[in-house]
């Protein structure tokens, strides 16, 4: 019964490969065997035990496509009139009787199929009160109808509407009851998928040997319901389709031995034909409905192993393939599940974390936060995040970020462990550090100056600022000093701009060796000149720092030979201090000790260079303080 296929002709033509040819082979041979091996005795009631042609006829009809209905009941009357005529009865009869099967099959198919996706389901309920109410009532009725209305046409009613009815329901509507779902059941068998010879073959033979044995037996009709358990063990260890199978052979094997008065049913002389015939129906029956009620059960079971399996599968899919490693841990902290992610992020195999404390790879600095951190989670805060280094399996640190939540018991509603998805945050943390490094470097370049190193002059505006106030507020004195080089215009003259730089950055070195007290500042203050912010010194600690700065310049030696300064017979590069000490008064600005200290400055050039001159000195003493007399002086206290 596969569908044909236009590109193949030849198989069309030739012969059986037809499904319409195939399907009437099968309905011939399944009638004549039928009609051969339970045929009906006429010599009786003219009762049928069990007959399985309207059933299969039936069940093909409701898994065909409705487009061959047409087809496959013209195969079906076909083989049913001519293995009738075949096993004896008369054209007539045959045409008659068999026109009322077809009668009875189409009335129940087009009831039970009028979606053509209505596909029988005997294992729903629905399904089964319609088939009970279309083909075991409805369908044997109509044909009964139409039988009463020629007996009476013909002027031979037998027997009342309602008997006849009864009768039809009885032997035709059990009979569909029966074989129906039986024939679905191994139409929709797949043979090979669902068995194994190997396996099977010998509980086969069983189970034919049995059935064969207690149907040949007499009078013990009790032991025939040990079928039952022998059919339910095929039925599980093969299928539906092979248990429905061995079900008609039971039904063929039962009703052939009981119409030849054989068996434990048929050699019973206290049974009338009709009851022998209904008691097997019955036992059939019995065995069918066993059947399919197993299988609901058994369906119903693969159904809940199945989504089980597709949640289970969609979990699996969840932690295996997160980049985030799951861990779950009970109230103890201990480790009850690892997600494979932890391979990749920490190089440790999810069974070597298992059955150990969460906490134990943190870093020892770390540590005691995590384990706060899970003891609130325990005692039931909810959730809760923090970022931490983790050990990896080969010693190394690595940033991770864990997200926990406290999980409960479903059943208690208790605390039952924690939930932490683990992030690998290396990367985020290096590019954070990378920027806070570059933001340091901008930082420390906005207030550099490139050249000497030193503070640049924004630094110096700030900090003088600063200071001032400071002082101001402390009530104490500040210093500045204003360093310039000399005759620098003739050194760069003499020797180049490249080498006037670097002796920039020497005459900063030099400054620097003497001011070292922190809080000091050494800034270039513009060309060849440097500022000095002193906090907390007076005139005279200036004025010692000062002079320690010119000598500091000497001791260098650098060579200068167009240095005009006065004292300076080796012709070595000199500076000159402007040097200003004040008690901030409110209301003044810093600018004011920067003019004082610039003109102390001016002073020091126009006296002769190479030398400090204190604003004090400016005001007060025009003489200027001779930097060999400083020199000679200890540090002052400042
Ligand atoms: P004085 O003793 O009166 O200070 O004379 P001076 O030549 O040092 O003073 P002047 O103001 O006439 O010249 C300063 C020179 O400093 C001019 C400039 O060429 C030089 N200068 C300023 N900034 C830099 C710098 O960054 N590098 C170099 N090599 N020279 C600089
Ligand atoms: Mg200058
Ligand atoms: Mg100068």
């Amino acid at each position: 019964m596969h569908a044909e296929t236009d590109n193949q002709p030849q198989a069309r033509l030739s012969g059986l490969n037809h499904p319409l040819a195939r399907l009437l082979a099968v309905f011939f041979w399944v009638t004549l065997a039928a009609y051969i091996v339970v045929k009906f005795d006429n010599s009786s009631s003219g009762e049928n035990i069990i007959w399985i042609a309207n059933g299969l006829l039936l069940a093909v009809l409701l898994l065909a496509p409705r487009w061959r209905w047409v087809s496959y009941s013209a195969a079906g009357y076909a083989a049913l009139v001519l293995s009738g005529y075949l096993t004896g009865s008369a054209w007539g009869r045959n045409f008659e009787l068999h026109f009322l099967d077809m009668v009875e099959v189409l009335t129940a198919a087009l009831l039970l199929r009028r979606r053509s996706t209505d596909l029988p389901q005997f294992t729903s309920p629905w399904y089964l009160l319609r088939f009970t109410a279309f083909a075991v009532i409805l369908g044997p009725v109509v044909p009964c109808l139409i039988f009463y209305a020629i007996n009476i046409f013909q002027g031979q009613p037998t027997t009342t509407i309602l008997r006849s009815m009864l009768d039809w329901v009885r032997i035709d509507g059990l009979g569909l009851a029966i074989t129906t779902p039986t024939c679905v059941a191994v139409l929709r068998l797949r043979y090979r998928d669902e068995i194994n010879w190997g396996r099977h073959l010998a509980f086969m033979i069983a189970f034919i040997v049995a059935t064969l044995a207690l149907f040949s037996q007499q009078y013990q009709q009790p032991l025939l319901f040990l079928l039952y358990p022998l059919l339910v063990m095929l039925l599980l260890q093969t299928s539906l389709g092979w248990a429905a199978l061995a079900t008609i052979f039971v039904a063929i094997v039962g009703g052939s031995f009981t119409l030849h008065h054989m068996g434990p049913l048929g050699a019973d002389t206290n049974l009338t034909t009709v009851q022998q015939s209904v008691y097997l129906q019955c036992f059939v029956a019995g065995a069918m409905f066993m059947l399919y009620a197993i299988s609901v059960v058994m369906e119903n079971l693969h159904n809940n192993e199945k989504s089980l399996q597709r949640s289970l599968s969609m979990y699996s899919l969840v932690t295996e393939n997160s980049r985030d490693s799951i861990v779950l841990s009970d109230t103890d902290g201990l480790r009850t599940y690892v997600s494979p992610a932890v391979i990749k992020m920490l190089g440790w195999e999810p069974k070597e974390l298992i059955g150990h404390d969460i906490t134990e790879i943190a870093h020892p600095d770390d540590r005691p936060t995590l384990q706060k951190l899970m003891q609130e989670m325990r005692v039931g805060s909810g959730e809760s995040r923090m970022q931490y280094r983790a050990r990896r399996k080969d010693g190394s640190y690595i940033w991770v970020e864990v997200s926990m939540r406290l999980y409960r018991d479903q059943a208690t509603q208790l605390p039952a462990g924690v939930l932490s998805m683990m992030r690998d945050i290396s990367e985020r943390k290096q590019a954070e550090q990378q920027l806070q490094q570059a933001y340091e470097e901008a930082e420390a370049l906005a207030v550099e100056d490139p050249l000497t190193g030193v503070a640049n002059r924004r630094r110096f505006d700030e900090v003088l600022d600063e200071e001032w106030r400071r002082a101001m507020r402390s009530k104490l004195p500040i210093s500045l000093l204003l360093v310039d080089a000399d005759f620098f215009k003739n050194y760069n003259d003499t020797y180049g701009h490249l080498r006037g730089d670097s002796c920039l950055r020497q005459l900063a070195e030099a400054a620097l060796d003497v001011v070292v007290r922190p809080g000091d500042l050494v800034a270039r203050y513009g060309g060849e000149e440097f500022a000095i912010i002193l906090p907390n010194t007076d005139a005279h600690g200036a004025g010692t720092i000062a002079e320690e700065i010119c000598e500091a310049v000497r001791s260098r030696k650098i060579r200068h030979t167009a240095n005009l300064s006065m004292n300076n017979p080796s012709r070595i590069a000199t500076v000159s201090v402007g040097c200003c000490s004040m008690l901030p008064k409110r209301g003044q600005l810093p600018v004011t000790i920067i003019r004082h200290a610039d003109k102390a400055l001016y002073k020091a050039k126009h006296d002769g260079r190479n030398q400090v001159v204190s604003c004090e000195s400016t005001n007060r003493k025009p003489a200027a303080r001779k930097s060999k007399k400083a020199a000679a002086l200890k540090p002052a206290k400042r």
